[in-house]
């Protein structure tokens, strides 16, 4: 399991993004992660895979576990290997470089299976096994956000957290990235999802977090968020 038990988290000494955050990503789970601009998701996930620093950000109180295991401290390359991997917001690829040379890069902690990996990730995502000598930097969003979780999905993560993959993309691939993360979860990895599109998340997660100004204001089954009133008016546009 993967968990944050009462994070507090500081930018530059002095912004406090998130504000005593608890959350648990179970193993071969997906949990949804909502909540508006500024509430603090992409804070969270930076702490949960040790990119704080790199954004000078700090943990100051609480703590990030890893099978009970404290990993706030560790650096980004030690959570990745233990298992950890993020897909950052806007699909960064190496734009200059071949669809299967970014899936290569992303493969350093498991180059003997690389082959059998690479197979893997096409098979998920036909499109890029048909694309493998492109120009990364010539696939549509879409395709290169599959380009940026396939890459993910090269090191075997056991955990994968994905920040608004959905950003910008046109309702079919919308359908398609869903797919994906069902399909990913099937194959024992735990998927934390950061959405806008709360009802696609909410649609295939188990579990549901709804942050606010650093702090979770909900905690339910996926279930039951799709059912409650203020998630409904303020995150699905219903009434
Ligand atoms: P969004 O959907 O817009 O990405 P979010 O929920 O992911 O929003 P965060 O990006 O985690 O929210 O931001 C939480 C708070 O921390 C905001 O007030 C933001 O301005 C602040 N913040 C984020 N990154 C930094 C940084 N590098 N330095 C200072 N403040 C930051």
């Amino acid at each position: 399991m993967l968990s944050a038990r009462n994070l507090e988290v500081v930018y530059d000494d002095v912004v406090l993004a998130l504000r005593g955050v608890s959350i648990d990503v179970p193993e071969d789970r997906i949990v949804a992660l909502l909540g508006s601009n500024g509430a603090g998701k992409t804070t969270l996930l930076r702490a949960l895979t040790g990119l704080l620093d790199i954004h000078d950000g700090e943990v100051t109180k609480g703590r990030v576990t890893l099978d009970d295991t404290p990993i706030h401290r560790a650096s980004p390359e030690r959570v990745v290997r233990q298992g950890v991997r993020q897909v950052l917001e806007g699909r960064r690829v190496f734009v200059e470089l071949s669809v299967e040379e970014n899936l290569k890069v992303g493969a350093h902690t498991a180059r003997s299976r690389m082959a059998d990996n690479l197979e893997r990730v096409y098979a998920l995502f036909p499109v890029l096994g048909d694309r493998r000598a492109a120009v990364a930097g010539y696939l549509s969003g879409g395709e290169q956000q599959m380009l940026a979780i396939g890459r993910a999905m090269m090191s075997e993560p056991r955990y994968l957290l994905l920040d608004e993959p959905t950003l910008g993309l046109a309702p079919r691939m919308v359908e398609n990235i869903r797919d994906v993360v069902l399909e990913i979860n099937k194959g024992g990895t735990a998927v934390l999802l950061v959405e806008q599109n709360a009802t696609m998340a909410l649609s295939i997660a188990h579990h549901g977090y709804v942050m606010e100004t650093g702090r979770v204001v909900l905690d339910k089954p996926a279930e039951a968020l799709l059912k409650d009133d203020d998630v409904r008016e303020f995150y699905l546009g219903l009434h």
